[in-house]
């Protein structure tokens, strides 16, 4: 395994901007704000190599501009989207390099709450921005309930194990609509004691697991008889498929 460790830097109310570091060099995912990551930076003696960015939102990039002003890194982000700070441009298949870390990220798209959102993977950790939240999934603003869906499902596909930090710390509010969605769940109930109690000692509830979100998360949950009977009761039109159930509980969410 390798010997990096990720750090939440909180930002704005709710944003966490991950920390991968070693001892000397680090890098930062989505950086929506440059003067807690500077700050991190300076306390802990830490050269930075690389930014990483999941998509344009303004709470993911804003502090892209004032970082590099004080480290002159490599910017990476997303191919199709417009972010004029990035210098290196990204699509599924191509891989990222940090020597001083010893990491190599393969890049995925998931296309969905934006139009071009990727994510980094490197086969123990997902960077997966605002797609993938524990207990939930982001809000489509660029694209369609299937390409959202194939988007969650392409991240679904990695292992079990794999350790999936999103940018936002929603679990507990999402867990309140999980539980509306499947109040019979039972890991559900036990997944809000514990996030509770990581609250309440100011912990993130995060990174989550892609095995765990399986068990809890409703957006994952769409071939599940429960889910699916959810989705058939709130829908005033049928609900037949895995696109419409998810399309269904997306939409749900969006006015909860
Ligand atoms: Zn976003
Ligand atoms: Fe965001």
């Amino acid at each position: 395994m390798n010997n990096t460790q990720v750090y939440p830097v909180k930002a704005f109310q709710d944003n966490y901007i991950w920390t991968i570091h070693n001892k000397t060099h680090a890098v930062v995912v989505d950086p929506g704000e440059s003067e807690p990551v500077i700050d991190f930076l300076t306390s802990n003696k830490l050269t930075l190599a690389a930014i990483l960015v999941t998509h344009h939102h303004a709470d993911h990039v804003g502090g892209i501009k004032n970082i590099v002003s004080h480290y002159d890194v490599p910017v990476y982000g997303p191919k199709t989207e417009t972010i004029p700070p990035v210098t290196q441009k990204l699509g599924e298949g191509d891989s990222v390099q940090i020597d001083s870390l010893d990491l190599t990220f393969k890049v995925l798209d998931i296309p969905g709450h934006t139009a071009g959102h990727i994510a980094y993977f490197n086969n123990q950790r997902l960077f997966c921005g605002d797609t993938l939240f524990s207990c939930g999934c982001g809000r489509i603003f660029e694209g369609s309930p299937s390409q959202m869906l194939h988007s969650i499902e392409k991240l679904t596909n990695l292992a079990d194990s794999t350790e999936v930090y999103c940018t936002h710390e929603y679990t507990l509010s999402n867990i309140r609509f999980a539980l509306t969605v499947e109040p019979e769940n039972k890991n559900l109930v036990d997944y809000e004691k514990i996030v509770k109690t990581k609250l309440a000692k100011e912990q993130a509830s995060l990174p989550t697991s892609i095995g765990l979100e399986k068990s809890i998360n409703p957006f994952l949950r769409y071939n599940e008889p429960s889910v699916i009977e959810a989705a058939r009761t709130r829908s005033k039109t049928p609900v037949s498929n895995d696109i419409e159930v998810f399309a269904t509980i997306r939409a749900w969410k969006d006015n909860f």
